[in-house]
């Protein structure tokens, strides 16, 4: 069975299909109020519905000019999605890099190739189009692959479009337009039809891609601090009460630090809120890099810091609160009424084999942090002191 289509009919479903999808994704981000890196994609894809519109005017007599122009508008559709996609990781937009490739792919054909044949500067045009679809891809792959979905189907479908191009340009540049290879695999219909896939794909995925990480910015607003960007208490609770029950099956030990920082009030009249809020910020990233990443830190409340050391019994969570407490000495911050040194006192309590709860493992550390506080601040001190 054989299929025929001619090339403009093709390019005719190929702008209906871009355009609607251009119009639904303009749709959905002006909806959600995203402007930045939409904007950005709605101008690659009317980029794309105008580059067909030049395509099939070229086709009349005396109009063969616009073929470049056509292939000009192409690559902007690709330039303008990686311009999008660097606006979307937060980078700056690099207009005029994105406008270098389309207008190079116009210039260079008109003004060096004289008459105009059919695939003039189409060699250049297939590589110039693939770089763009490979940065484009490179850009969704370092900005999120690992955490967003949609931005790795992003970069895998951009980077395989570079690919396809390359490997356009290369067959046209070694062979000719009429080789049957290049017309089998590379011609204008099966790209025309590639193309219209890739826009397809990219315009569901973008919308796909704002979603995902809206949610995510929802969820980490609902498990972190949006001071200190730690665990707030409610997630904390969640995540160390099912660490816990872990732990009671291997009858592995657990320890809380309760970390309260000394004098805080005072530090907040004498230097101002402001200044109060950089210590708390301080404190944190410490406090952070110095548990490992399967420990638990939230910010408990006010300048009250509580962390979970799954598997860690006493002595080794004293060396450890021992750390966290030398560390803050350490911080020095300088402002216009002196240098302010932080300290903080901290409440350990170690349950041996896990057979406690939380909420009594809190109280118990909040017990030896009043010890703390008590014997002078800046100190570690231990619930079986407490007790
Ligand atoms: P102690 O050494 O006994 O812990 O004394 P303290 O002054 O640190 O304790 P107190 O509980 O009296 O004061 C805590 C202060 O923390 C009071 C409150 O205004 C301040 N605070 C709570 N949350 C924040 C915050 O988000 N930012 C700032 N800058 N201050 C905060
Ligand atoms: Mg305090
Ligand atoms: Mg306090």
């Amino acid at each position: 069975m054989a299929f025929q289509i001619d090339l403009n009919t093709l390019m005719l479903c190929s702008m209906l299909v871009t355009s609607t999808c251009g119009v639904l994704f303009l749709l959905e981000a002006w909806r959600r109020r995203e402007i930045a890196s939409s904007l950005w994609w709605g101008i690659g894809f009317a980029c794309s519905t105008i580059s067909l519109l030049f395509y099939i005017a070229s086709s009349a007599p005396h109009l063969d000019w616009l073929g470049p122009v056509g292939n000009g508008f192409v690559v902007a559709t690709m330039s303008f999605i990686w311009v999008g996609a660097r606006s979307f990781n937060g980078r700056s937009s690099a207009v005029v890099p994105a406008l270098a490739g389309p207008c190079l792919v116009i210039l260079v054909p008109l003004l060096m190739s004289r008459p105009l044949e059919a695939w003039s500067g189409a060699v250049l045009f297939f590589f110039v189009f693939s770089f763009y679809s490979l940065m484009t891809g490179f850009e969704f792959w370092r900005g999120g692959a690992n955490r967003y979905q949609n931005a790795l189907i992003l970069a895998v479908t951009s980077s395989f479009n570079g690919l396809y191009y390359a490997g356009r340009g290369g067959v046209l540049w070694l062979t000719s337009p009429d080789h049957p290879f290049f017309t089998a695999y590379f011609g204008s219909k099966v790209a025309t039809i590639e193309v219209m896939l890739l826009i397809l794909i990219s315009s569901f995925t973008l919308v796909a891609l704002g979603r995902e990480q809206t949610e995510m910015a929802l969820r980490r607003a609902a498990t972190h601090d949006g001071l200190t960007d730690v665990l707030n208490r409610r997630e904390f609770v969640q995540r160390a009460e099912q660490s816990l029950q872990r732990l009671a099956v291997t009858r592995a030990p657990a320890t809380v630090l309760i970390m309260d920082l000394d004098f805080f009030k005072k530090i907040n009249d004498t230097y101002g809120h402001p200044v109060g809020d950089q210590v708390l910020v301080m404190f944190a990233a410490m406090a952070k890099s110095t548990i490992r990443a399967s420990d638990l830190l939230c910010r408990h409340g006010g300048e009250e810091f509580v962390v979970f050391l799954p598997g860690v019994g006493q002595r080794r969570a004293i060396d450890i609160a021992e750390n966290i407490r030398a560390r803050c000495a350490e911080i020095a911050i300088v402002t216009e009424r002196g240098t302010l040194r932080p300290t903080i006192s901290i409440g350990v309590a170690s349950a041996p084999f896990s057979e406690r709860d939380l909420p009594s493992l809190i109280a118990e550390a909040d017990e030896a942090l009043y010890l703390a506080k008590s014997e002078g601040r800046n100190r570690v001190a231990t619930a079986a002191r407490a007790a």
